[in-house]
């Protein structure tokens, strides 16, 4: 039995610093331009393997040099790569403005991501084997309602992250046991500008609502309600990709390994936490040594 299945993207990141996003029709120079692996699925399955998860990626690559480095980084960090599919179409790309104050622009070429809409067979029995089944929507949206049907049916824990942001059906909502999105996330979800309101009101369909605020730290909702807030840990960003992945991924790996929700919850935002004070996003994520120094 693997305890986290991550369903979700893989993407190769192609990273540049740059002072300010330029105006259309503007040419502007960026200081550096880095290639890092990542795709929020990704992300999420470092995040929780380098947290001491047992960790199985479902995705899809193309058979191309992005996609055998996307295999390699996960492999290197002991995350489990049988269902990563080689398909005909071009591995996925995000292509990442980081900007002088630290926060990001993101424009994403699915690619491979978007090529496969329904589980094979072996990723059925994979995620009925699994404790907890993590997904974002960088996949086709079926290919994750499958999945959560599959897990609920299964008694597997359900977690998605709801990026990006997009219309769901009421179903894939009340299939989900814990639901992380962002604060724009999660007001847009919900059609709600309040983002306290709306975790609130998210709380209502999935089980549990964790909405990360960036700076602010985490709400916590259930049922309809807030059921606590999440102080975070003051830092000084230098670039925030990949915090919110981090934060789940910790948050799942740890709750994986029996913690509690709220020990858990402490981890994952002293993980993402450690995370924005580093270029990057896989990169930049902590392994469970430098997240127990600070806890
Ligand atoms: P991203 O898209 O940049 O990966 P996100 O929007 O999904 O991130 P955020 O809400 O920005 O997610 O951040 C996730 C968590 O990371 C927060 O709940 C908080 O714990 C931590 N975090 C983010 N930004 C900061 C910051 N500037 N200082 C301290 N902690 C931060």
């Amino acid at each position: 039995m693997s305890s986290v299945v991550v369903l979700g993207s893989a993407n190769l990141d192609l990273v540049v610093r740059q002072p300010r996003l330029p105006q259309p029709g503007e040419t502007m120079f960026g200081s550096s331009f880095t290639t890092v692996p990542g795709g929020k699925g990704l992300n999420q399955a470092i995040a929780a393997a380098r947290t001491g998860a047992e960790v199985v990626f479902l995705g899809a690559v193309g058979r191309d040099a992005f996609g055998t480095q996307l295999r390699e980084a996960l492999q290197a960090d002991g995350v489990a790569t049988e269902g990563l599919i080689g398909v005909d179409v071009p591995t996925g790309t995000a292509h990442i403005a980081v900007l002088g104050d630290g926060e990001n622009s993101i424009v994403i070429v699915p690619g491979a991501n978007a090529a496969v809409r329904q589980l094979d067979k072996a990723s059925r029995v994979t995620i009925t084997r699994a404790r907890y089944l993590v997904a974002q929507l960088e996949r086709p949206l079926d290919l994750v309602s499958e999945a959560f049907a599959l897990a609920r049916a299964a008694g597997v824990r359900t977690v998605l992250t709801p990026a990006p942001a997009q219309p769901l059906e009421p179903l894939l909502l009340e299939n989900t046991d814990i639901l992380i999105p962002n604060s724009g996330e999660a007001c847009a979800l919900a059609g709600l500008d309040d983002d306290r309101d709306a975790a609130a009101a998210l709380s209502s369909m999935a089980g549990l609502v964790v909405m990360t605020r960036g700076p602010r730290g985490a709400t916590v909702a259930q049922g309809g309600g807030i059921l606590f807030d999440v102080a975070p840990r003051v830092v000084e960003a230098v670039d925030t990709t990949g915090a919110g992945d981090t934060f789940a991924g910790v948050l799942v790996a740890r709750l994986s390994l029996g913690e509690s929700l709220e020990r858990a919850l402490h981890a994952a935002t002293v993980a993402a936490s450690i995370a924005v004070t580093r270029p990057g996003a896989s990169t930049s994520m902590p392994t469970w040594t430098q997240v127990e120094a600070l806890l």
